[in-house]
């Protein structure tokens, strides 16, 4: 039978770097669910849509064709036919994810979408994002929730986008904090560990232990 995974866990704990390569090891597809919640985030942004107005970004939800290639070793996002990789990294996209992803007209449509992949995954599937143990896959064979420090998460994410000095640091701290409460704090499916979830603190941890440790979960 397939095998269901879901990882969730706030920004800078590895999620992305594990989901990959536990999926890569184990034959399994990958599913990036806030790579859909940025795609949306920045085709409203690229339509002018004011993303603290709730009604209008709840009207635009089911308008931009999201599409995600699940093979781990070469994940891809399109909005209505165009790649979306780069465009949904920029910091104008991260500033304005959470107020689109609190919507729940965009996580009613984005819920739909990710179990509809799940569903069709041959062998399975590895879902990273924040509500896929509470809310998306809630009868995964195995839910992870990575956790880590503040600080790790901060150097971590300043490490990827090239920051170098401490103000960087301070900066991307800051703005990891803002919006992780921000995605705790929502009404619909907030960030929040699942009850039967497995939680990992990657914080003394290296990448290679924290695979090592989810492949150990899913094949015991
Ligand atoms: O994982 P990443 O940091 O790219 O996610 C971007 C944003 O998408 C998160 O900060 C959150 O607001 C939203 N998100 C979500 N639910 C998910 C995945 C991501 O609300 N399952």
């Amino acid at each position: 039978a397939a095998v269901i995974v879901g990882i969730d866990g706030p920004s800078g704990t590895g999620k992305s770097s594990t989901s990959k390569a536990v999926a890569a090891k184990l034959g399994l597809r990958y599913l990036d669910t806030g790579a859909q919640y940025r795609a949306i985030t920045w085709w409203m942004l690229s339509n002018g849509i004011d993303v603290r107005d709730t009604a209008a970004v709840a009207e635009a939800a089911a308008k931009p064709g999201i599409v995600s290639g699940t093979d781990p070793s070469a994940p891809t996002i399109a909005v209505d036919g165009a790649d979306a990789a780069g465009p949904i990294r920029t910091p104008e996209v991260t500033a304005a994810v959470s107020a689109v992803s609190a919507v729940p007209e965009v996580r009613a449509r984005l819920t739909e979408l990710q179990r509809a992949i799940a569903a069709e995954a041959p062998r399975g599937i590895v879902v990273e994002g924040r509500d896929i143990g509470t809310t998306v896959l809630p009868d995964a064979d195995l839910k992870i929730f990575l956790t880590a420090s503040e600080a790790a998460r901060a150097a971590r994410r300043s490490g990827e986008l090239g920051g170098k000095s401490a103000s960087d640091l301070a900066a991307t701290q800051a703005a990891l904090a803002k919006r992780d409460a921000a995605d705790s704090g929502r009404k619909a499916s907030p960030l929040a560990k699942a009850a039967d979830a497995v939680e990992v603190d990657t914080t003394e941890l290296t990448l290679e232990q924290v695979i090592e440790c989810v492949v150990t979960l899913i094949e015991d």
